[in-house]
């Protein structure tokens, strides 16, 4: 059995919009990007249905395999990678996503451009920050973000719209929250896709522009 996935959906919005508020912020500067590893195509559907506009995959092989058809059937949906993206699943990558938030190596950027001087129009793109400079995590360090970023834009010709982290598990999100925002706000970008389930009021606090909502929108998962 199922729950109605309407309830979830208008309480996390509701959420977003009183944080936002008390931001002093625009809550239509805030997208909701439901995060929907391991979501069967039928839940997909009943959360478009309760309004949620972007979805967020982990998975290439996943996402190609649950979402054009949902696609083809709701043509403005619009769908995010935010997992890890290897270099021999960029060109499936690009055809299947909008976005891709995980830019986080010179190999991948460069790739990306081999996609585009093929002809492929690529999603925008987001970097991704291991912002708690943690050894097992994806991600640029801070402290190489810049030189990151102006490379892509000026070696490689890419526009990169923002910056996306996931802070360390267990502490207070909130100073990598600020940190992040500062970052994309020093490099003149317009995208900080930070908070999840657990932390994503703090985000809209400190500044997200996306926040990415799983288990909050579609209960627990079994795996992953
Ligand atoms: C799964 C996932 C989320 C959502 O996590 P929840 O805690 O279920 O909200 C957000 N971002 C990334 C990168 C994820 O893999």
């Amino acid at each position: 059995m199922s729950e109605p996935l309407s309830l979830s959906v208008k309480e996390v919005t509701e959420n977003i919009r009183h944080a936002a508020e008390a931001a002093g912020r625009d809550p239509g500067d805030v997208r909701l990007v439901a995060a929907s590893k391991t979501v069967p195509a039928d839940r997909l559907i009943d959360a478009i249905s309760a309004g949620v506009q972007t979805f967020g995959e982990n998975r290439v092989q996943e996402a190609a395999a649950k979402w054009p058809q949902v696609r083809a059937e709701h043509p403005g949906v619009e769908l995010h990678l935010i997992g890890p993206l290897q270099s021999n699943k960029a060109s499936v990558a690009v055809r299947l996503f909008d976005v891709i938030q995980s830019l986080d190596t010179t190999k991948l950027a460069q790739t990306l451009v081999r996609c585009r001087d093929n002809g492929v129009t690529l999603p925008r793109l987001l970097c991704q920050v291991n912002i708690g400079e943690e050894p097992q995590k994806a991600g640029v360090l801070p402290e190489d973000v810049e030189h990151f970023v102006r490379d892509c834009q000026h070696s490689h010709g890419l526009e990169l719209i923002g910056l996306m982290c996931i802070p360390p598990q267990g502490q207070d999100p909130t100073p990598y929250f600020t940190r992040l925002a500062r970052m994309r706000d020093w490099l003149g970008m317009e995208h900080c896709s930070m908070g999840m389930s657990g932390d994503y009021v703090e985000a809209v606090r400190h500044g997200a522009t996306m926040v990415r909502v799983g288990s909050g929108i579609f209960g627990g998962r079994t795996s992953l």
